[in-house]
Parts: C-alpha cells; structure tokens; sequence
C-alpha cells in the first residue's frame, strides 16, 4: 500500500495522509497514549485509545503506551496495572514499547539545565499566590517576576540545590522565560519544575523537584520520535508552549500536537475525581463496580471489547465537545450480544406451574436452539418435567387488554415445549399467588398444534426440579439525571434504584458452572453476564442490557 491509498476516516487521519504524502517523519506515523496512572480508564479513554492504536495500526505505524507519571502524589502501581489490563483487553498491544514519563527524569532535569543556560529558563522565589497575582488576566497582561533577570550562573546554582533538597517544598520554582505580555496566559513563564517531598512510585525518593505535565509531555514525545501527539480540546491552549519548547530545545523533527474532543456520555460521571469519590465513599462497590464507565466496569457488566471499538469507530472524530446518548453504546453492545450470546432460560421471579395431566417420573428433554442468529452454535437439551417455573410477570388473574400472556382459561405455548392452559391459581393465606396448575396438550410438542390452533404468546420457563438458584442483579442507570456533573453535587443524582438483587431467580441447569465473564441472553429479557462472585453451583449473573433498543427507536423516530 502506499500513502496515497489510505482513505482518511477523520480530520486527524486527513492530517497523517497529508504528512504522507509531503514525506514529512520520513514517512513514520507514531502516536501514544499517555494516562496518568491516578485512577482506574474509563470509556473517554477507551475514545483516545482507540484513535492513537488504532490510528497507528490503519498507517502501519506504531503507538507507545506512555504513563506520564509526573504528580507522585496521587499516583499508584494500582492504576499502572489495571491500565495495562484494560487496553489490552480492548484488544491492543504497545509491543515492547511500554513507558514512564518518570523514565526521563533525568533528561528532563538536562534538558532544563541547557534552557537555564540558553536564558530560557530562570529560578523563581516568588510564592504560589504571588505567581498567580503577577501573571495578569485575559484583559491585562502579566508583570515581570522580580527573579526574571537573575544571572544564568545565579540560576544553575539555585536549581542544582532545588535537586539536591536544600529548600522547602513550594519555596522556588523554575520557569520558562516566555512572555509575561503573551495573550495566552500558558505563555506567560510557565512554572517548568517544582519542589515537592513526595515518594513516587517508581522513583521512590530519589527525586524532591518534579517536573510539570506541560514541560514534560512534549519532551517525552520527542524523545519516543512521536510524530502525532493526539489530545482533548483543553490542551488547545497548551499548545504553542508545547511548540515553544521543543523549538527551544532543538528538536530537529518536533512531534506535532492535535486535538480532538473528548467523548462525554450522558447519565454518567467521567472525571477521575468523581469516580474516585464514588469508589471512596462507597456509593459503588469500586472500580469496578458494573454501574461504572470504567472499562472494569464495563467488562464486568458484560461489555465486549468489539462493541466499546464498535462504539468508538461511529462516534467518530470531532473538534467540538458533545454529549454522547449513553444509548448509541447500548446499542453496539446489544449487535454484538445478538450474534455471540448463546441463549438460555431464566425465571428471575420465578411462579410455580404444576401440569397436572403430566406424567410423574423424570420428565423428558427437548432440543433448544443456542442461537437463532448463528446456526453453527448448534442446539442443547433443556429438561422438562411436570412443574417448572415461570416468571411472575407472565401471569395475570385479571389480564388487561393487550396483555397476551398466561392468564386463568388461557392457553400460551411454552418456548421449545408445549401450549399450556392454566386450570387454577393458587394462593396463600395473604391472597399471593403460589401457585397455578395447567394442562398440557401433548400434540403440541416443539411448539405448534396439529389442529391449527394459534396462541397468542410463547413464554420461558425452566424444569422445578432440575433448574439452578441463582442471584441476579439488575442494573440502572447510577444516576437520575442526564447531566449529572451540571448539579451542584453530582451526588445528589444518584439513582436510588441502580441496583436491584434478586437472590431467588432459576436458571437452567446448563448455567449452573457458568465461568465469570461469560455471557447469554436470557430469552425475553436481556443480556446477562456471569460475575466474578459466582461461585460452584450458585451462579450470580449481571444484567448487562435489556432487549429493548432505545436507540434503534431514536433512529427511526428522525427517519434514519
Ligand atoms: P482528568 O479526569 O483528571 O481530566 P484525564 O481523563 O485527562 O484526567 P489522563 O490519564 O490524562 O486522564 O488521560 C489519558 C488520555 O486520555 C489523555 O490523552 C486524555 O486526553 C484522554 N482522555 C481522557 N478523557 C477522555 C475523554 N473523555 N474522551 C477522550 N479522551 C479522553
Ligand atoms: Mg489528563
């Protein structure tokens, strides 16, 4: 293939085919992806993972996964690991190419050292609040920092002893000597290095001044030979320092910077800071909790890796920031299911049917098809005997208008087995149904009448004495409102009834050795994935979505 052939698929890959084309990077197309490692990926992520890999991949170039891991404080081996986990799991792979922004301390603190040299650097003594009161606003300009001119030997002295701990944290800084009059605010002498007595996790001590992310993502993208640093909208802004430096430095072929916007999904929260807090304060179980946007979340719902790339390829690329309906992911998720879901049968509110004119003894088995979509995953023998349960919701005393299931005198057909008719409904003492009983045609078997004669809803059911207890947890929304963030405490969203457990739900006995992170589709209900709590004999499913396509509606409503 040559340059010319690749067929752009958003203003980013336009970019990388223009470059192409005019030999620019001697024809290399190298991105990365940089989290910091201070919580757990979520689906933005997923957005920026999929377009730095991905990009790379369609170009036949390559992409690092780079922690820029900068701010000791708030970072941990925790988060290295499940990033790792988690974009490999999304199916790619940085190769050998794994590294650590931390890994260029050194340089950096070089690097430094030649801009203090140059005259592009200085030591500031200035304080915090001092540095923000001389730096002026969009409307005025900044003032000079009375340490601007301080002489370049004055300098390295002062920064060499910043390295060697001789000052307290937050005591001097360095920064880079731009433009206190720049009208971009980043220009006006960015703060390039800070002290601060923080263990960082793969450092340890070694280091008591860190370098800022602004100083150190461009550097670090030069020094791996990135040729498109990709990023969200808020580094616009940051840009021309990011020019700024590696021109200062002499970076003979600098990386170049875009940015695109970042993915914001409705009903959720994706900052890192309020993910934490929920994870903290125990409004979810953790990180991965299946009400989560995180990618362990998300796994453990039951989310394919295809239908989050699947999600990310129709989202697309933009410039603008947009609020994604949380139902275009839904959707993905459910075209996937459809094809690799094998079926199965679930009460999740099981109500006890006895057929009375069945014959006692072990009953019989019928063929189920596994997946009406996909022939080749073949059938499965489910049994049947002469009670089984249903699920509460298929039975109606007084059945409304339009409610077409099992009601009393009403004959329905039981998926892959028989029609029944319910004879008689029992009761407790409270006036609860306990019980019905049916009869049974048995000319009916696999599903239709001999006769002709139609019946207008076909339910599911599972064998009273063969199927397996289960637990089932169902989930919603974690929050009520579409734009949780625009409350005055996203917690006050919260959806009190995100999550419902059912510990009394049947399932057939197939299920009973399910291994976590397989899913089925339970017939007429939804999709539902064996969780990591399952243990032998009890298996705990998650409903990973229900059936009914919110967004196919969404779709058909604007005339798509
Ligand atoms: P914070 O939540 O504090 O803003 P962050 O989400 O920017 O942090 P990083 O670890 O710096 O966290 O993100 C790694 C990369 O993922 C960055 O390049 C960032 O631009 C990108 N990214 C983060 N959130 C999103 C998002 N919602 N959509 C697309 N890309 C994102
Ligand atoms: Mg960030």
């Amino acid at each position: 293939m040559t340059e010319t052939d690749y067929v752009a698929s958003n203003f980013i890959q336009e970019i990388i085919v223009e470059d192409l084309k005019a030999g620019k990077n001697g024809g290399r197309v190298h991105t990365r992806f940089p989290p910091e490692p201070n919580g757990y990926l979520h689906i933005g992520h997923a957005k920026s993972i999929c377009l730095n890999f991905g990009t790379a991949a369609k170009f036949n170039g390559l992409c690092n996964l780079r922690f820029d891991d900068t701010n000791p404080s708030k970072e941990e081996v925790e988060y290295v690991e499940s990033i790792q986990e988690d974009i490999r799991w999304l199916g790619f792979s940085w190769d050998d190419r794994l590294f650590y922004a931390s890994d260029y301390f050194e340089k950096l603190y070089e690097y430094a050292v030649r801009l203090i040299k140059t005259d592009q650097a200085y030591v500031c003594d200035l304080s915090a609040d001092e540095i923000r009161a001389y730096r002026g606003t969009l409307t005025e300009p900044g003032r000079n920092s009375p340490y601007r001119d301080r002489g370049t030997a004055e300098n390295l002295n002062l920064f060499t002893r910043m390295r060697a701990g001789e000052f307290p944290d937050g005591s001097r800084v360095l920064r880079a000597k731009i433009d206190m009059a720049a009208p971009n605010l980043n220009m006006r002498d960015p703060v390039i290095y800070r002290i601060l007595r923080a263990a960082h996790h793969r450092t340890g001590d070694r280091w008591c001044i860190y370098p800022m992310y602004d100083y150190a993502h461009p550097i670090s993208d030069a020094i791996e030979g990135i040729t498109h640093s990709i990023c969200t909208l808020e580094f616009e802004d940051h840009r021309p320092l990011y020019d700024w430096l590696l021109a200062a430095l002499g970076f003979p072929e600098p990386p170049h910077q875009y940015e695109f916007a970042r993915l914001g999904l409705n009903y959720t929260v994706m900052s890192k800071r309020k993910l934490l807090q929920l994870v903290k304060e125990g409004l979810v179980s953790g990180w991965n909790d299946p009400r989560m946007p995180t990618i362990c979340g998300l796994r453990r719902r039951g989310y394919t890796p295809e239908s989050i790339r699947n999600f990310c390829e129709a989202i697309g690329v933009a410039k603008a920031n947009s609020t994604v309906d949380v139902a275009l992911l839904e959707h993905h998720l459910r075209e996937d299911l459809n094809r690799r879901a094998p079926r199965a049968m679930a009460a999740l509110r099981p109500l006890k049917v006895v057929i009375d004119n069945y014959p006692e003894g072990p009953g019989e088995e019928l063929e189920a098809v596994n997946n009406p979509e996909d022939p080749g995953m073949g059938t499965r023998k489910i049994p049947f005997g002469r009670e089984i349960y249903i699920e509460q919701d298929d039975f109606r005393e007084d059945p409304p208008t339009k409610f077409y299931r099992l009601a009393p005198g009403r004959e329905v057909r039981l998926r892959y087995a028989y029609f029944i008719k319910c004879t008689e409904v029992r009761k407790d003492a409270e006036g609860n149904i306990v019980e019905l009983h049916c009869s049974y045609d048995p000319a009916t078997r696999g599903g239709s009448a001999p006769d002709g004669r139609q019946v207008k809803a076909t339910i599911h059911w599972v064998s009273a004495t063969q199927a397996v207890p289960a637990e089932v947890r169902l989930y919603d929304r974690l929050f009520n409102r579409g734009n949780p963030s625009g409350a005055e405490d996203f917690r006050d969203c919260l959806n009190p009834d995100s999550l419902q457990v059912l510990t009394a739900a049947l399932v057939e006995p197939g299920l009973a050795t399910a291994a976590p992170g397989t899913i089925y589709q339970f017939e007429r209900q939804g999709y539902f994935c064996a969780d990591p709590d399952t243990r032998p004999g009890r298996p705990v499913f998650n409903r990973t979505v229900g059936l009914r396509d919110s967004w196919a509606k969404i779709e058909a409503k604007a005339g798509k």
